[in-house]
């Protein structure tokens, strides 16, 4: 019998091989993966100014640690190229060699590639990105190098937002650019977007909003000139881009897998492939497509038992968002976007609820502004439908 064969060492490939593990000590896994297999949770990224943390002090456990812990053999630095569905097998590359790898099942956890915009100027290929903690880790080793603290951010959405109230909170000077007129601009109503800029302004953070960035060019002092396409320029010691992430279908494609934002799935997290299942950032699951922690959560647990023998479709519940902006802190659950929706506000002391309500009365999304707000997450989830009932 072939092993049980997961691509991919996110936050989604590891709770695949926890959960599995816990149903089945023995069944023989393998995880393979691009980078360095180092388990560590990614949403610290966006916060770990402010909590005081460094590069190193992020890792939960190097791949040594992760294989001993789970039984699993961790085949790190290596590529999948090529995946051969008839066969049931892999195609790797590691290093300038070629091997392959057979499997019984294969679990695609390859998350998603931040999205690069067209940006003209000889410092454009300088840009950072934070997807994974070796993209932080450069980014942190600029930042230390810098005598000035002005940092740039393109993308005014969750985790541009997030970065910039990190960033902000430990004095460096942030400027946000997104081409949206208000940030978070997918997730909250206008209403809600300009309380939430308002009290990320109060910390000192600037918004440069309705443009977007044309051309990064580097000044003779080691800085960074950003000129807007409004005719704006601003001086830079840092650039980080967080304009958005699309999931990595690249592999997935070329093995006739079913794709269109993401890799296709039904509710059993099945592809159109025999054997194939896909998880995490990487995976449309029923044409819902939510690159957060807790949907990873709930498709681990059901891909677990079904990998096990037990056929389980996954439970989509409500699952909100907590946003990491102290300043102005945010739980969301967006509605589905094809749903019209009206929103009903309650301002509070120190914040505001906003419902999105349908035509037909029901609630079905909502964004909790300031810690009382907060308290009502658990409640209002509660009477949201269901995105993917719990039996089908
Ligand atoms: C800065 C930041 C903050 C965030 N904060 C939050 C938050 O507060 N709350 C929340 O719910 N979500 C948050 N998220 C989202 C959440 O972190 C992601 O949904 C989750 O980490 C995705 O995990 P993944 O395993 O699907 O993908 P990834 O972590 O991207 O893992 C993909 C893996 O696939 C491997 N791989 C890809 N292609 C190949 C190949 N061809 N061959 C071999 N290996 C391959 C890669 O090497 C990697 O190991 C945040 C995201 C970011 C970037």
């Amino acid at each position: 019998m072939h092993p049980i064969v997961i691509i991919g060492s996110g936050m989604a490939g590891y709770a695949v091989a926890r959960e599995f593990r816990k149903l089945n000590p023995d069944h023989e896994l393998v995880m393979i993966c691009a980078d360095d297999a180092i388990n560590y949770a990614k949403p610290t990224l966006s916060n770990a100014l402010a909590g005081n943390k460094a590069p190193e002090q992020i890792p939960l456990g190097d791949a040594e640690k992760m294989s001993a812990q789970l039984n699993m053999q961790i085949r790190q630095h290596t590529w999948v190229k090529a995946i051969d569905p008839e066969q049931h097998q892999l195609h790797l590359e590691k290093d300038g060699q070629e091997s392959l790898q057979p499997y019984s099942k294969l679990v695609l956890a390859v998350g998603a590639n931040p999205v690069r915009l067209a940006i003209a100027g000889d410092a454009s290929d300088e840009i950072h990105v934070v997807n994974n903690l070796n993209d932080y880790k450069a980014f942190r080793q600029n930042l230390a190098n810098r005598e000035n603290k002005r940092v740039v951010i393109l993308g005014a959405g969750l985790i541009g937002c997030e970065f910039a109230n990190d960033l902000q909170h430990t004095e460096h000077q942030v400027t946000v650019i997104d081409l949206a007129p208000r940030p978070l601009g997918r997730l909250l109503p206008a209403h809600v977007a300009e309380v939430f800029q308002q009290h990320l302004e109060e910390t000192g953070i600037h918004f440069v909003l309705g443009t977007t960035v044309e051309k990064v060019s580097k000044m003779d002092n080691a800085d960074y000139l950003v000129t807007l396409a409004n005719g704006q320029s601003l001086v830079a010691d840092v650039v980080l881009s967080a304009v958005g992430l699309q999931p990595n279908i690249s592999v997935a494609k070329k093995a006739d897998i079913h794709s269109s934002r993401g890799i296709l799935t039904n509710a059993l997290l099945e592809t159109n492939q025999p054997d194939i299942y896909a998880v995490g950032d990487c995976a449309e699951v029923n044409g819902i497509l939510l690159p957060y922690v807790m949907p990873i959560m709930q498709q681990a647990r059901a891909l677990a038992k079904t990998l096990n023998g037990e056929h389980t479709a996954v439970h989509y519940p409500a699952m909100p968002v907590a946003v990491k902006t102290p300043a102005a802190p945010l739980t969301v659950l967006a509605a589905p976007a094809e749903v019209n929706v009206t929103w009903e506000t309650e301002e509070l002391e120190d914040g505001m609820i906003a419902k999105a309500i349908d035509v037909e009365g029901v609630l079905r999304g909502f964004v909790l502004l300031g810690a009382t707000a907060a308290k009502q997450r658990l409640t209002l989830s509660k009477l949201v439908p269901d995105l993917i009932p719990a039996t089908l």
